[in-house]
């Protein structure tokens, strides 16, 4: 197994067999801290590439652990993230780096001695995160009337006929 804090692969040293990288960085050094979560442990990769003619098919990982803000609740709670990632770099005569139009396959020239999946293991990351993060899916929120965590006590809030009004806003902008 090869381990590196830099998020480069070097196509050396994939072997006949294949090959195992591992990354682990901080956050911040891949600029997340701004999307309104907090990561407070490592950015775990772990990728595999194979070998395949004039192709390295890289396949694996990305984990860690998300702090947010509960929609409901408001509470902060912390949930780990996993998502796959895999992309082929093929290895051409001629000619640098070329969009092919698909984000999953990248051509090199066969100079190529490295490639930096920063910004790949980024978006990957972004992809995974929560649109409404929840605590529990069956987060019982905030009363309405109060404003206590249902989650913790029953306020004993009544509900009048006002809040079928509100209930009808919560729906069409989500609770
Ligand atoms: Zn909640
Ligand atoms: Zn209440």
């Amino acid at each position: 197994m090869l381990f590196s804090n830099f998020m480069k692969v070097e196509f050396r040293q994939v072997k006949a067999g294949g090959s195992v990288f591992s990354f682990s960085v901080p956050a911040a050094d891949l600029e997340l801290e701004a999307e309104g979560f907090k990561f407070p442990e490592p950015i775990e990769v772990e990728l595999t590439a194979t070998k395949s003619g004039d192709e390295i098919i890289f396949q694996g990982t990305v984990s860690t652990l998300i702090e947010a803000e509960c929609a409901r609740c408001l509470e902060l709670f912390e949930k780990p993230i996993s998502s796959k990632m895999q992309f082929v770099i093929q290895f051409m005569d001629v000619g640098g780096p070329e969009d092919t139009g698909d984000d999953d396959f990248v051509v090199l020239p066969k100079t190529a001695e490295d490639y930096d999946i920063t910004n790949r293991v980024r978006e990957t990351i972004i992809l995974e995160l929560p649109f409404k993060p929840l605590c529990e899916v069956s987060c019982k929120g905030l009363c309405p009337m109060c404003g206590e965590n249902l989650n913790e006590t029953d306020c004993g809030c009544t509900q009048d006929k006002t809040d079928e009004r509100w209930d009808t806003l919560r729906q069409l902008f989500g609770d």
